[in-house]
């Protein structure tokens, strides 16, 4: 009887529920940045901070600018100059007027500002065109966040906009779930360092920086170690070095059934890490369990698109769940697909595909480089991956097809 694969889906249940958010750690605002928060953040200050002047102009009564028009301007005294920087609050009576710059605090006394372009500039004294409104172009201490109430919750996302309202309100510190610490290596003899041009048999290890890559743009702060041979206690020893500085560790190459496959070997002595076969193309031999203090490994295959489409598979969904992200997943598109597809019922196919934006605003897809896992120059002209689920066999062109965009990530 033919061997049972286990699904996709089966796997990655099992890589999912063995890992979780990482613990949460604080961190200075900048380094915080794309992570999510780990604590609810309440503004002990108001924003802003003070009622102050929201255009450069004259601090006024507004009663005192009632009848004013072009032909019979309010004439007011300027007393004083107020600047941004001020830090004492300036006093006016009434019937009087004190130039103030933007961001300077309103005077007590005045309850509106009149811009510049509405009044004559007057240096001793302003002539006003218009009736001021009262709390006209005064920005009201408060009233962007009362002092005391909530101005990020935990699990928000700190972008641009929520690291400023952070720094708005002081905190220069926050707790956040941290990025996972991922170690790549990659395993084989035949590998050599990029940059030593391979001699015959020899290839240069480009998965590394591969995976590397893509733990980056998933959001992990991933180190390449390098290349190990397939050789048992190599491999032992770099990944017992590699446990202490990691939060998960990712292999590529050594996993299939060949006699040098010493990734298998090695690490299916040890009991923790399990070998198995997926239903997938490409991506079938993968490995994952723990080593050491219960540190997650991932065992991708070696050929490049099959390392690439493990990674998307299991290793992405993994990251975001430890960076404490609530959707694990990359976003599917349907796209009507631009030429027939053909794939091997019962395994979850992934083709490398350019994902056209339609005029009419839906999407299209073409194939690009055949089915084959060493195709890189292929995988690097591609934008997405074309996902043939198990049932399919065959997709006419103009059918819908699932397509997983392979964008630059949202760190
Ligand atoms: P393996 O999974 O070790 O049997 O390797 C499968 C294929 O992928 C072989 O052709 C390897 O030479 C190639 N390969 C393995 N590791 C790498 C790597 N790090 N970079 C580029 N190609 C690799
Ligand atoms: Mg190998």
């Amino acid at each position: 009887m033919a061997e049972r694969l286990r699904t996709v889906d089966e796997q990655l249940k099992i890589v999912l529920d063995a890992v979780g958010a990482l613990d949460p750690i604080e961190l200075t605002l900048m380094d915080a940045q794309g992570l999510l928060l780990a604590e609810n953040i309440v503004s002990e200050v108001p924003l802003p901070g003070f009622d102050n002047s929201a255009m450069d102009g004259y601090a006024v009564r507004a009663v005192d600018t009632r009848d004013a028009t072009p032909e019979h301007p309010a004439v007011l005294p300027v007393v004083g100059d107020v600047a941004a920087g001020a830090t004492t609050r300036a006093g006016m009576g009434p019937g009087l007027a004190l130039r103030i710059m933007t961001g300077a605090p309103v005077p007590s006394g005045a309850d509106a500002v009149v811009p510049l372009e509405d009044t004559d500039r007057g240096v001793a004294r302003v002539a006003i065109n218009r009736p001021a409104r009262s709390g006209e172009c005064v920005r009201r201490a408060g009233e962007d966040l009362p002092a005391g109430s909530p101005a990020l919750g935990a699990g928000a996302a700190l972008g641009p906009q929520q690291i400023a309202l952070l720094a708005a309100i002081g905190r220069d510190r926050v707790t956040v779930r941290p990025r996972p610490r991922v170690l790549v290596i990659s395993t084989g003899s035949e590998l050599v360092e990029v940059g030593h041009r391979p001699g015959f048999g020899e290839v240069s290890d480009s998965n590394s920086y591969l995976l590397t890559a893509a733990c980056r743009d998933a959001g992990a702060d991933a180190r390449r170690v390098g290349i190990v041979p397939d050789d048992h206690a190599k491999l032992l020893d770099v990944l017992e070095s590699m446990l202490l500085r990691a939060d998960v560790l990712v292999t590529t190459g050594g996993v299939s059934m060949g006699a040098f496959d010493v990734v298998k070997q090695a690490l299916s002595e040890l009991g923790t890490v399990e070998f198995t076969r997926i239903a997938m193309q490409p991506g079938k031999p993968q490995g994952f369990g723990h080593l050491g203090n219960q540190i997650p490994i991932f065992c991708l295959p070696g050929n490049p698109v099959s390392a690439l489409v493990s990674f998307e598979a299991f290793v992405r969904p993994a990251i975001r769940k430890l960076l404490g992200k609530r959707n694990y997943f990359r976003a599917t598109v349907q796209a009507s697909a631009l030429e027939r597809m053909d794939s091997p019922g019962g395994v979850r196919q992934y083709r490398r595909g350019v994902l056209h934006r339609e005029a009419t605003g839906g999407y299209s897809v073409s194939l690009v480089g055949g089915p084959g896992s060493h195709l890189i120059a292929s995988m690097a002209a591609s934008n997405c991956l074309v996902v043939l689920h198990e049932e399919v066999t065959s997709v006419a062109p103009g059918s819908r097809v699932t397509v997983m965009p392979l964008l630059l990530a949202n760190r």
